[in-house]
């Protein structure tokens, strides 16, 4: 046999043990990181497949290498899938992920130097909508609004006046950290008084957007991206949507002006995942993660969190911590300790420093792919809670991790184990 024949058990038993373990970990723990998910077993399979193997520098029927008469199929039908699902007027599937997609933006509409403008990432925007340690903090002028002290809500006012005075080129609206519902009209009013092209960023969203679960920017924001694999449920990569009069400056700047060939491999896992995310199983998740999430978000409550903006419209909770005397950071490792992984995270006008802030994000979808429901979000809360009222004691965690790992083995995790 040649080696390169060999399973991986054979050929890597080192590699594919590091692998077992993880399926291990991602099984028997609660995955509340709000970004991540179980993609499932046809959406892993396609992007694990030989379609990797091909080069693809080009667009479908306009390709620099010879042999594509496949991959153009696969592309085109991972577009017109994405097309049907959002209503799009034109979609790249190309961008290896989020933030190459948003570089992408970047380069079709704007010069280095360029005023644009962002969500600050301590109000729950991204780092690649402008900010400092980003590039697109350093090559462009970036301006950040925030939320309101009041209620912890996209502050459209501070937007306006931002936008008259530092007339950005582009103006992003999207979220990382933001358990509410983004208005996307009131952005476009901004837009348009200001001349500036929209862009709607729903890496977190999109299959909440699909479901209409969250409404849709698609059709009011000039140009839409996403990553794939967080609520869409898809492979590792990122899209974008956008008019048809932008479509040639969005092909331009995915490829040849940010990248070389395409992941094809991730592009067919992309086709998988809108085909899944077309049918009604897909829509009822969708549902039950913002159900889930307001579950959560309750009883937290209930229990003396302060919740930040009072509660979520989304997959996702911001809790902070400061009643409770305990920081983002020990929460958050008490917590895994526990078999409940989330991350530590600032929340708005954080008085503490981004690397142990004063707050925990929490999310429903990776929980509610594996069926989770009401009773369960109402035993999470109460296992949180228990761990959280003494961070240091390793009994409690011990106990907690013990009883999260016989509930997982009720509700197995899909996709995993391939
Ligand atoms: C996750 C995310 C990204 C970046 O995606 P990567 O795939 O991690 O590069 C961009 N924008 C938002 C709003 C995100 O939440």
């Amino acid at each position: 046999m040649l080696l390169a024949d060999l399973p991986l058990s054979e050929r890597d038993p080192a590699l594919a043990n590091l692998i077992r373990r993880e399926n291990d970990l991602e099984s028997s723990t609660l995955r509340m990181i709000p970004s991540e998910n179980y993609a499932s077993r046809a959406v892993q399979e396609a992007a694990g497949s030989v379609l990797a193997n091909k080069y693809s520098e080009g667009y479908a029927r306009k390709r620099y290498y010879e042999g594509q008469q496949i991959i153009d199929e696969v592309e085109e039908l991972a577009i017109s899938r994405v097309k049907a699902l959002f209503g799009a007027e034109h979609v790249n599937v190309q961008p290896y992920s989020g933030s190459p997609a948003n570089l992408a933006v970047y380069l079709a509409f704007c010069n280095a130097g360029d005023p644009i403008m962002g969500l600050s990432l301590s109000a729950g925007g991204h780092l690649t909508h402008g900010h400092g340690v980003s590039i697109t903090g350093k090559y462009f002028k970036s301006v950040s609004y925030g939320v309101r002290r009041s209620d912890h809500r996209i502050d459209m006012d501070e937007v306006r006046s931002l936008a008259m005075e530092h007339k950005p080129k582009l103006i992003w609206a999207g979220t990382t950290a933001y358990p509410r519902i983004i208005d996307w009209a009131a952005f476009r009013v901004v837009a348009d008084e200001v001349g500036a092209i929209l862009a709607a960023d729903i890496s977190h969203i999109s299959g909440l957007v699909v479901a209409g679960e969250h409404p849709s920017p698609v059709g009011i924001a000039d140009v839409v991206t996403s990553t794939t694999h967080k609520t869409f449920r898809g492979p590792r990569g990122g899209m974008i949507m956008c008019k048809a009069q932008y479509a040639a400056a969005i092909d331009k700047a995915v490829f040849p002006g940010l990248q070389g060939g395409p992941h094809n491999a991730a592009t067919a896992g992309i086709a998988v995942a809108a085909l899944e995310a077309a049918t009604p199983e897909f829509r009822q998740y969708a549902k039950q993660v913002v159900a889930n999430a307001k579950v959560l978000a309750t009883a937290l409550g209930e229990k003396g969190y302060a919740i930040v903006s009072g509660g979520t419209d989304n997959h996702l909770v911001l809790v902070d911590l400061t009643p409770k005397n305990v920081t983002g950071k020990v929460a958050a490792k008490a917590l895994d300790k526990a078999g409940i992984v989330g991350n530590y995270n600032a929340v708005p006008f954080d008085t503490r420093k981004p690397f142990d802030p004063s707050g925990i994000r929490l999310g429903t979808p990776a929980l509610t792919s594996r069926g989770f429901g009401p009773e369960e979000m109402l035993q999470v809360a109460n296992w949180i809670d228990e761990v959280l009222i003494d961070p240091a004691n390793e009994a409690v965690q011990a106990r907690v991790r013990a009883e999260v790992a016989a509930l997982c083995t009720k509700h197995p995790a899909p996709g995993l184990a391939i």
